[in-house]
Formats: C-alpha cells, structure tokens, sequence
C-alpha cells in the first residue's frame, strides 16, 4: 500500500469479500518504504549497535507503521460504509518472546477478533508486530506481516489466508532469469519451504514454516490485480500453498528451480581420516555460530582426505581466520582454500520422493552444457549442486527445460 490511493483500494477489495459473506481479518503491512524510512531516522541518531536497549526502541519505531497503515486501512472501510476497527499487536494481544527485531508469536488471544467478527465487523490486526510477556513492543523480523497474517489466520482457524504482494505468484524459477517460467497453481508447503530457503524471496520463509505447522492453506496472489475482478476469479488466482499432497497437485516430478549466491565454499585438504575430525572442524565453525550448508568428505587415501563445506558468503573470512587459528594446527595440515565464486542450484519436488533417476537427469542436463559440478547434497525432496558462480544462469535455464518446465511444455 504505497498511497491513501491504494489504501482505498484495498478497502474496495476487501469490502467486496465481506459482502459475498465472508468473515475477514486483514492483516496490513506498513506503507511501502515506510520501515525503511523509519529505520533509517534512526540511523541518522545512532551508530548500529547490538544492544538490547537500542533493539527495543528500534521495534517501538518500526511497529509504528503498521500500527499507522492499519488505522488507515479501517478508516477507508468506514468510507466505503462497512464496520471496520483496528488492532496493534498489544491490543489484541498477539504475544512474542522479547528477542526484539526477530521475535517469535507465542500465542495469540483471538476473543476480541471474534467478537468484533460476530458484531458484522472487519478486523484489522496490524502485521509484523506483537507484545512479550513485560508488554514490551516487539516486531518480527523483515517481511514479518507475513508471518503476521498465517499466524492469525491460524488462531482464527480461517479457511484461507491470502497473501497479496507484488508479484502474481510462485513461480517455477525467477522470471528474471528464466522468461519462460510459468506460475504455479499448487505448490506444497514443503516444496515452497525449499524454494524459500534458496532465494525464492516471495514470502518470509517463517510463514511458511508457520503455514505448514498449522494447517493454513495459504494463497499468494498480486496485489495489483484490479480489486473489482470477479471474486471467483480473484479466488483461484496466484499460488495456492497447500500442505496436502492431493489430487490437483500438478502432477510434475520437479515443482521448481531455485538458486543463490550466497554461499562460499571452504576445502580443508589432507586431514586425518579419523573419528572426530569432522566434529572438531565443523564444531569450531558452530561454536563461532556459523552456519554450515552442504557438507563433502572424499574417500581417504593414505589415512588422509579431503573435508569440504559452504558457508554463508558473509561468514567466509571469519571461517577461514577461525579454522587456521584453532583448527589446522591440532590437525597437522596447512592445505586450506576456498572461494567466494560459487552458486547453488537445486532442483525441488515432492514427486522426487517416488521417482527415480532425477538426479541423474539433473547431472545429465549440466554436462551437456559442460557445466562442472563441484558439490552435490540431495534431501528427499531436494537436489543441490555447487557450481562456479558463472554458469548460475545457465544451468538454472537449461535445467528449467530439462524438466519440461518451460511455459510451453505440457504439463
Ligand atoms: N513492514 C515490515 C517490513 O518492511 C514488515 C512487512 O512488510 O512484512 O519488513
Ligand atoms: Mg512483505
């Protein structure tokens, strides 16, 4: 919602729903840049720093858009002649743990939400906010009022949550990268969870997390659509993230193609092949609280192998400074290298789990390209490689049509 424009729009849209009979709760996100705008006033003030103090006051200040843009929101549906009132977090409440600008939801006190429901009303309960046990104000972390609208779509035991954002849905792989990838009708909730976590930015992956926990089917569709389509329409448009592998499942063996660049790849060469040496490498790592991706160890030769991993590209040189000063040497090798040139690429579907050969076929599909894969880690329904960052592109594309993906296939 970037204009009192929109904001009337949305109030049009959602109004529609309400009078075709529904019960709605509508969960906004603040103005578009607005979080933005306030995190950077207070940038001007202070030096970002790790303090609890200056955390708290950061979620005071964010949470203050959504608490603006929901009150709009209400006094937009007052206009257009419906009974609207509007919740922040704390009113509700929908309550967190205190760990401010990533808080968790704890629970959430739907009384007030249904009552209003049952008096013919539209409830407005501000998103990517809540309040902890001291009635401090907390947010939820960047793209929270996703997270926001499953969690009380959830409380609300609601028939559906609907997600409107900026694009139409989800889609097989970036459009950007590939033109001719088509938009999904279903997706599983774990399929969607994979495609997430590897850079398919299109919903705060906890929301998907919190969608699957709990049951909430969940439709991604675009807020851009004219609001006074037909509301049939409207209903079966976007992305429907479902979390039962039923019959309208499309059928294909691969959902999508997801990739990233945000990892580095670090080889230890000629360590010891004996118990403990994996724990003692990858435990300094954790220790250091560094996350670890895709894990490698070759086959030993003379008492000796290779151990190699990824690590988020952020974290790269920490991991390096950090394995050479309290690893290698109890290790007795000196052989560490790595590098920052890399992507993965993955191939996602839950019909993986009953068919095989896919792997192979993945493989098939980059060597015809005479792309080099450097690291492979497979999950049931999940199948990533590690390649030279250059060929990103090209094997996301040549993988996309090696699945019959591509908008022209049948499906
Ligand atoms: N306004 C918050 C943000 O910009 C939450 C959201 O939009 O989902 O991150
Ligand atoms: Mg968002």
């Amino acid at each position: 919602m970037g204009s009192t424009e929109r904001i009337a729009q949305v109030a049009k849209r959602v109004a529609k729903w309400a009078r075709a009979g529904h019960h709605m709760v509508v969960v906004p996100s603040a103005m578009s840049g607005e979080t933005n705008r306030l995190l950077a006033l207070a940038k001007e003030l202070s030096p970002p720093q790790h303090t609890d103090a200056l955390a708290r006051e950061l979620d005071a200040l964010a949470a203050t858009g959504e608490q603006a843009s929901s009150a709009l929101l209400a006094i937009a549906l007052q206009a257009e002649g419906l009974p609207s009132v509007s919740y922040a977090g704390w009113q509700v409440p929908i309550r967190t743990n205190s760990a401010y600008t990533k808080a968790r939801i704890e629970s959430i006190d739907d009384a007030k939400v249904r009552a209003d429901l049952a008096a013919g009303k539209v409830v407005i309960v501000t998103g990517f906010q809540g309040v902890d046990e001291a009635g401090n104000i907390t947010t939820l972390g960047r793209g929270g009022s996703d997270t926001s609208a499953v969690a009380v779509a959830a409380a609300m035991k609601a028939a559906e949550c609907l997600i409107y954002t900026d694009v139409d849905g989800v889609y097989t792989t970036d459009p950007r990268v590939v033109p001719q990838a088509r938009r999904l009708h279903t997706v599983s909730f774990e399929e969607m969870l994979e495609m997430a976590s590897m850079g398919s930015k299109v919903l705060q992956i906890r929301s998907v997390e919190f969608a699957g926990k709990y049951k909430v089917p969940l439709r991604v569709l675009s807020s851009f659509t004219p609001w006074d389509i037909d509301i049939h329409e409207e209903a079966k448009s976007g992305t429907l993230i479902t979390f039962e592998e039923d019959e309208q499942m499309e059928q294909a063996v691969v959902s999508g193609i997801a990739f990233n660049r945000d990892e580095a790849k670090i080889s230890i060469l000629s360590v010891p092949d004996k118990p403990g040496i994996a724990y003692h490498i990858l435990g300094a790592v954790a220790d250091a609280n560094i996350e670890v991706d895709v894990i490698i160890q070759n086959i030993s030769k003379d008492g000796k192998t290779d151990f190699s991993f990824t690590v988020h590209r952020n974290d790269y040189n920490r991991a390096i400074a950090l394995l050479k000063e309290k690893v290698l040497p109890a290790l007795g090798t000196d052989h560490i290298e790595g590098s920052t040139q890399i992507c993965k690429v993955s191939i996602v579907g839950i019909g993986m789990r009953s068919h095989v050969g896919i792997a192979a076929k993945m493989f098939g599909a980059l060597s015809q390209e005479g792309i080099n894969i450097q690291m492979i880690s497979t999950s049931e329904i999940k199948t990533s490689v590690v390649l030279d960052e250059k060929y990103m592109e090209l094997a996301v594309r040549a993988l996309h049509k090696a699945f019959d993906l591509d908008q022209s296939a049948a499906i």
